[in-house]
């Protein structure tokens, strides 16, 4: 008789394993040891685009029969930051005043360890399951994003792979466990623009076109625009201009060109194209004016995107009040996560840790956090299925 997997003891396994992203140091291999042990079939998926690192992820399934209830999440975490101001090794994998002390713990290895530990009692109880339970790992969510969820996603389309709902495991709450089921997010748009003037003597204005009045101007224009005033699920969009360079040398010097770059979180009143025409009529119209010229380039790291509350979203609200006594929220709010390529196949929401600490030194998880997300996970499990 297989004894269930404990939390805490798979949590410490996992934040040994130094997988700064793009690294896996045998992260995803400890995820599929322990599920191979509960009669997991693995399959290990390799993805490099060019110019990239090699990324593993690994989609793990047991059972063969609809409907397949899936959790997701990554291995991979962001560097430690300044290690002399962390009260203990960020890979020990060590309990000080039961909390467990590692990098990654909260984001999100921790609750990739809850949900594991979790199925391990659920499949002891019922050795017939009826359906299949799935989890999609990967090593690359933290950085560039594109060898991991991504692609694992576009191979189960095409193997036409059916996910059902599936809960990613990101840390959601911000003080407890409870307060927040994110049921979407907004999407997120960068822009990378330069304006192209006419170089000259400072003495000289009138025979240069100085592009930085030029910019000053269209980046006061865009932040001013009023892109909306927010939505039922949604607080409102914003723009937030990022970085702007003028390299120039010389003090008697107007330069030819200018740069910016700015980002806008958006939410589903708008799509990266509709932003991108409205920002380029305004690039347009005041360099014409101002008789220069731009070039702009965009890179779009998401799409907003909403899970409408189903049956299965309100009975984890409900599992998630009766085990916490809070109510959770449903929210849309904070950055962009892999759930914006699962919606593409099925319902997704995110559930996890608390965030208070993460990306930060001596990020923490309480192991009874970690007990309490584990109950969660095998209450929703038991539900799902009955
Ligand atoms: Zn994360």
């Amino acid at each position: 008789m297989l004894k269930p997997i404990n939390e805490v003891s798979l949590a410490k396994d996992l934040v040994r394993c130094q997988s700064v992203t793009p690294k896996d140091d045998g992260a995803i291999n400890v995820v599929a040891k322990n599920l191979r042990k509960l009669g997991f079939k693995c399959q290990i998926m390799e993805f490099q685009e060019k110019g990239t690192a090699k990324i593993k992820n690994l989609y793990a399934k047991i059972g063969k029969s609809s409907p397949n209830f899936c959790f997701a999440g990554h291995t991979d975490v962001v560097p430690v930051g300044d290690l002399k101001s962390w009260t203990v090794n960020p890979f020990g994998g060590i309990i000080k005043n039961q909390k467990l002390i590692a990098r990654g713990v909260s984001d999100m290895k921790g609750s990739i360890a809850c949900f594991i530990a979790a199925v391990s009692e659920f499949i002891k109880k019922n050795k017939k399951l009826k359906g299949s339970i799935s989890l999609l790992i990967t090593g690359d969510e933290e950085t560039i994003a594109i060898n991991g969820t991504q692609k694992v996603i576009e191979k189960l389309i095409q193997k036409k792979e059916k996910i059902n709902f599936c809960i990613v495991g990101e840390p959601t709450n911000e003080n407890k466990i409870g307060e927040i089921i994110k049921i979407g997010r907004r999407g997120s748009i960068t822009g990378h623009l330069t304006v192209i003037g006419t170089q000259g003597h400072v003495a000289y204005p009138h025979s240069s076109n100085n592009p930085s009045t030029i910019i000053v101007e269209i980046l006061n224009k865009i932040k001013k625009l009023k892109l909306d005033r927010g939505s039922k699920d949604f607080q409102p969009s914003n723009l937030e201009v990022t970085k702007i360079t003028i390299d120039n040398n010389a003090d008697n010097m107007i330069p030819a060109e200018a740069k910016a770059s700015f980002n806008i979180r958006f939410n589903k009143l708008h799509t990266s194209s509709s932003l991108k025409n409205k920002l380029n009529k305004i690039f347009s119209l005041i360099t014409k004016k101002a008789k220069a010229s731009y070039k702009i380039k965009y890179h779009v790291s998401g799409e907003s995107f909403l899970t409408k509350p189903n049956k299965t979203v309100h009975m984890i609200k409900n599992i998630i009040k009766k085990s916490t006594g809070i109510s959770p929220v449903l929210s849309t709010s904070g950055g962009i996560s892999d759930a914006r390529f699962i919606k593409n196949i099925a319902p997704c929401i995110e559930f996890g840790l608390i965030a208070k600490t993460i990306h930060q030194v001596d990020e923490m998880a309480k192991v009874s956090d970690l007990k309490k997300l584990k109950n969660i996970y095998l209450d929703i499990l038991v539900n799902y299925f009955k």
